[in-house]
């Protein structure tokens, strides 16, 4: 069984003629060396009355399968569209339960023609599998061991109240909520490099907020830390939803738990040009010169035991910034010395008429 998902592509600019002036080639040398490519090559002629396959696209199915019919099919449908001007990146899937990923894409040549690339990905498909399965894997291993050791702990403090006993328990404990924060900033990080942007839509940047907010009421509410709304302009990025509500999340979560308490942090969306900026703002501590250019590395933290009481991690911040760079944009932080911190989060402006809308 075929099942296909498509991702529109812009139209490549017509690369200028390379300047092999005195370097002529027959059609034998030409059909030779696409005959010798790996990847399998279709051409359609300008008028579509003739195609011509090279030597690869036969190596892809056994003879006489029915999914190579269903892949030709596939293919034509691509070549017919690119004769129009409109081409195309496809992954194609054949087969179970032993499934080949095939990627096509479609070109429109400059004498008119059109033709189609085949990638055989699946090792490539496979390989991304196996390393989200041990993400997996690793998040059930390490977590389950640490949570039966934190049930024991709960136990041993209710039973031995009041004691030394009691007390050592709760420092168990409460290492334990460390070390499970850790191993999930830890996995989300791991999840954000293996999936990258695998999951990109156009995504309204005010829901975004929204729903970080949403995320982090209880905090706020804990510390009677009030968290105001600015300017909420009708903005849409390109982007992963659940990424950039995380990583709004980390720079609400730090805000607040920075924050005196019955402060205010304050929200607001800016826009400039072609950016988005997502601002964060507190009244806390701030950051001095020296640690501001260091905050975003991974385990970087001002004061390793402020933020260990506060439950910190210290990859919140290095979360933020590789969501951003990912996203095309950028992460940073403006801060006075006891008066405060700003964090943006930019990302590039999504425009009506890019690549991946609808109507184009
Ligand atoms: P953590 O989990 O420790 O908060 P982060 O990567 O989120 O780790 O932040 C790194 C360090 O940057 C923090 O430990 C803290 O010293 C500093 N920091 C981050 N956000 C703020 C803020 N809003 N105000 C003051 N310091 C901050």
């Amino acid at each position: 069984m075929a099942r296909w998902f498509r991702k529109p592509v812009a139209a490549p600019d017509v690369a200028p003629e390379s300047p092999n002036t005195g370097v002529h080639m027959s059609l034998v040398q030409m059909r030779t060396a696409m005959n010798s490519l790996p990847m399998g090559v279709v051409i359609l002629s300008a008028d579509a009355s003739s195609k011509w396959n090279n030597r690869a696209i036969y190596g892809l199915f056994p003879a006489g399968s029915s999914d190579f019919s269903t892949f030709m099919a596939r293919v034509d449908d691509l070549l017919g569209e690119a004769l129009r001007g409109r081409t195309a990146e496809t992954t194609i899937e054949f087969g179970e339960p032993m499934v080949r990923t095939l990627e096509l894409t479609s070109l429109s040549l400059i004498d008119g023609g059109a033709a189609v690339i085949v990638d055989d990905i699946t090792k490539r498909v496979l390989t991304d599998r196996v390393r989200t399965d041990f993400v997996a894997n690793i998040s059930h291993e390490l977590r389950t061991p640490i949570g039966a050791v934190s049930l024991m702990a709960e136990n041993l403090v209710a039973e031995t109240k009041d004691t030394d006993v009691a007390r050592m328990a709760g420092v168990i404990l409460s290492e334990e909520t460390r070390l499970n924060n850790t191993i999930g900033d830890l996995l989300e990080l791991a999840r954000i490099e293996f999936d990258g942007l695998s999951n990109m839509t156009d995504v309204e940047v005010m829901k975004i907020v929204e729903e970080a907010i949403a995320r982090l009421r209880s905090a706020a509410l804990a510390k009677s830390v009030m968290i105001a709304i600015e300017d909420f302009p009708d903005v849409v990025v390109a982007g992963d939803r659940a990424q950039l509500v995380s990583a709004v999340g980390n720079l609400l979560d730090n805000a607040i738990k920075f924050s005196p308490n019955g402060s205010i942090v304050k929200v607001a969306i800016e826009t400039a040009d072609d950016e988005v900026r997502i601002v964060v703002a507190d009244n806390g501590p701030g950051i001095s010169e020296e640690h501001l250019s260091r905050i975003f590395e991974r385990f970087y933290r001002v004061d390793d035991a402020r933020s260990r009481s506060t439950g910190g991690t210290g990859l919140g911040l290095a979360i933020v910034r590789h969501i951003a760079l990912l996203h095309g944009g950028d992460v940073g932080v403006a801060s006075t010395l006891g008066e405060g911190s700003r964090f943006a989060l930019k990302l590039p402006l999504r425009r009506l008429g890019q690549v991946g809308d609808s109507n184009t």
